[in-house]
C-alpha cells in the first residue's frame, strides 16, 4: 500500500481546482478517475449540447478562458480541452482508468483501494461528480420501451424509429425533447418541476445578471429550505450563439405535447398526473421572483437607464397532454429519462451520511477528520457545482487541509515532550 498526502477521487472540474491549490501548496497528492481526465464531458453528454453557462464564465483557480469568443458555449468537446488543458497546466497529478471500490477508515486516515492498487491517505477528497437517476417505475414499464437516462443519450438517429416520452423537462430534458421533435419525432414531455428563465433578459446574458445580482453567491445558510435548495432543478435554458429561448412555450410552438409528471405504469400503460398547470404555474411564479431580483438589483446598481427594459414574459397557454398513454399503440418506442443525477458514493465506508444517503457536510468539510466532499449542488454557495463557481470550495477545502496538518503536527510535537518530560 503506497501512502500519500491526500487522495482526491475524480479528475473533473472539482477534483482538478482541489488539485490546483494542492498543488499550489506543493502538498503531496494523487487524483484518481476511473477514466479519462473530465470523464463525463467525455462520455455522459450528447453531440449537441452547448454549455448554458458562457465562456467567460469558466473560471478555475489559475485557469480561465482565454479564447476570441467569451460570450460563446463551449460544446462538451472543446470543454473536455479545455479542462485537459488546464489538467497539464499544472501538471495535476492524475491517474486515469484507476476506479475507487473502497474508502474505508484507518488510524490517522483512510485506505483507499482502487482496480489499480491500494493507498494510505491522510485526507481524502471526494470529487467524483453526480450519477445519473432512474426512477423505480422504469421497470413497470411496457418492456418493448427502449429506455435510456440522457447520460447515454448522443442523437436522435441512435434512438428506434418512432415517438419518444422524455420525462422531466429542466434543462436536459427540455433540450433533448427540442433536438427529437426537430428531427420530426413525436415528443410527448412529462413535465415535472422546473425552473425557467429568459437566455437574455434586459439585452444581457442571464446568467452575467445572476452573478452580478447575488443570486450565484447566494449560501445554504440564506436559504429558507436548505433541502429544496439542493434539489432544485437545473435551468430550462439553451446555450448557443442565436441567445433563442428554451422553455415550454417555445417546445409548444415547436409541436412538443406536453403533460403532467409520469406517476404510473402497468405494463402496457403509462398514467401522468393531471398537474401539469399548476407546475407551470409554480415555475413562472419561480421566474418573476429571480427577475424581480435581477430589476431591484438593476435600479440600486443604477443600471437601469443602461440596460433595455423590462419585457413581461410570454404566459404559457400549454394544451394538456394525455392523462394515460399505451406507448406501443401510440407509436411511442422509446423513453428518455431526463430525471436528473444525484451524488452517491457506494463505496465511502466511512459513517458520514444522513438517512437519505447524502453526506454530512459544512463548506465540503465532513466530521470524519480528513474527509472532505467538493462539487456537489449547492454544497456551500449557489454555484458550488457550476464550472464557474467550484474554486470556492475547492478553496476552503485545501486551506483546512493545510490547517488540520499544521494542528496535528503541532500535536506531535507536543506529545513528543509530554513523553520526554515523564522519562
Ligand atoms: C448535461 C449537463 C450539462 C451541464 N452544463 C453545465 C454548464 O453549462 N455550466 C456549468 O457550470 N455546469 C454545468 N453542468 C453541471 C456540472 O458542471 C457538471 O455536472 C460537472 O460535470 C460536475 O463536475 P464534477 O467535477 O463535480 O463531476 P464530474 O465532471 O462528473 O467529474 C467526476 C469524475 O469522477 C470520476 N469518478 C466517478 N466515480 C469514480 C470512482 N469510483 N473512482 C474514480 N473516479 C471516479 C468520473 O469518471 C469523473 O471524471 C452540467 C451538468 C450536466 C449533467
Amino acid at each position: 500500500m503506497k501512502t500519500i498526502d491526500t487522495v482526491v477521487i475524480g479528475a473533473g472540474q472539482a477534483g482538478l481546482a482541489t488539485s490546483r491549490y494542492l498543488t499550489a501548496e506543493g502538498r503531496d497528492h494523487v487524483v484518481l478517475d476511473r477514466g479519462r481526465v473530465a470523464e463525463s464531458w467525455r462520455s455522459a453528454r450528447w453531440d449537441s449540447l452547448r454549455l448554458l453557462t458562457p465562456n467567460w464564465m469558466t473560471r478555475l483557480p489559475g485557469w480561465s478562458y482565454a479564447g476570441s469568443e467569451p460570450d460563446g458555449f463551449m460544446t462538451a468537446a472543446e470543454l473536455t480541452g479545455y479542462l485537459s488543458c488546464y489538467a497539464t497546466s499544472f501538471g495535476a497529478p492524475v491517474l486515469e482508468h484507476t476506479p475507487v471500490t473502497d474508502v474505508s477508515p484507518m488510524a490517522h486516515g483512510y485506505r483507499v483501494t482502487t482496480l489499480r492498487g491500494s493507498w494510505f491517505a491522510r485526507n481524502v477528497v471526494l470529487a467524483s461528480g453526480p450519477a445519473r437517476t432512474v426512477p423505480t417505475l422504469s421497470r413497470r414499464l411496457p418492456s418493448d420501451l427502449h429506455q435510456l437516462h440522457t447520460s447515454k443519450y448522443r442523437r436522435p438517429a441512435q434512438l428506434p424509429d418512432g415517438g419518444v416520452l422524455v420525462v422531466g423537462a429542466s434543462a436536459s430534458g427540455a433540450q433533448i425533447a427540442s433536438e427529437l421533435r426537430r428531427a420530426g419525432r413525436r415528443v410527448v414531455l412529462a413535465v415535472g418541476s422546473h425552473t425557467s428563465l429568459p437566455r437574455r433578459y434586459r439585452g444581457m446574458d442571464i446568467m452575467w445578471w445572476l452573478e452580478q445580482s447575488g443570486v450565484l453567491g447566494r449560501t445554504i445558510a440564506e436559504m429558507p429550505d436548505p433541502r429544496a435548495a439542493r434539489t432544485q432543478p437545473s435551468l430550462q435554458l439553451r446555450g448557443g450563439t442565436s441567445g433563442e429561448d428554451l422553455n415550454l412555450a417555445a417546445l409548444a410552438d415547436l409541436g412538443v405535447e406536453m403533460t403532467g409528471r409520469l406517476i404510473a405504469a402497468d405494463g402496457s400503460t403509462v398514467y401522468f398526473a393531471d398537474d401539469l398547470a399548476p407546475t407551470i404555474a409554480a415555475a413562472e411564479a419561480r421566474t418573476r421572483r429571480t427577475l424581480d431580483i435581477i430589476d431591484r438589483y438593476a435600479e440600486s446598481a443604477g443600471l437601469a437607464a443602461e440596460v433595455l427594459p423590462a419585457v413581461p414574459e410570454r404566459v404559457l397557454n400549454v394544451h394538456e397532454g394525455p392523462r394515460k398513454l399505451a406507448p406501443r399503440a401510440a407509436g411511442i418506442t422509446t423513453v428518455v429519462w431526463a430525471t436528473g443525477f444525484r451524488h452517491s458514493y457506494p463505496w465511502l465506508r466511512v459513517p458520514v451520511f444522513d438517512r437519505e444517503g447524502h453526506v454530512l457536510q459544512y463548506r465540503g468539510i465532513t466530521a470524519a477528520p480528513g474527509l472532505y466532499v467538493v462539487g456537489e449542488r449547492f454544497l456551500h454557495r449557489r454555484d458550488s457545482s457550476f464550472i464557474d463557481g467550484v474554486r470556492y470550495d475547492a478553496r476552503t477545502i485545501t486551506d483546512h487541509i493545510r490547517m488540520s496538518s499544521r494542528a496535528q503536527r503541532a500535536t506531535r510535537r507536543a506529545e513528543t515532550v509530554l513523553e520526554g518530560a515523564h522519562v
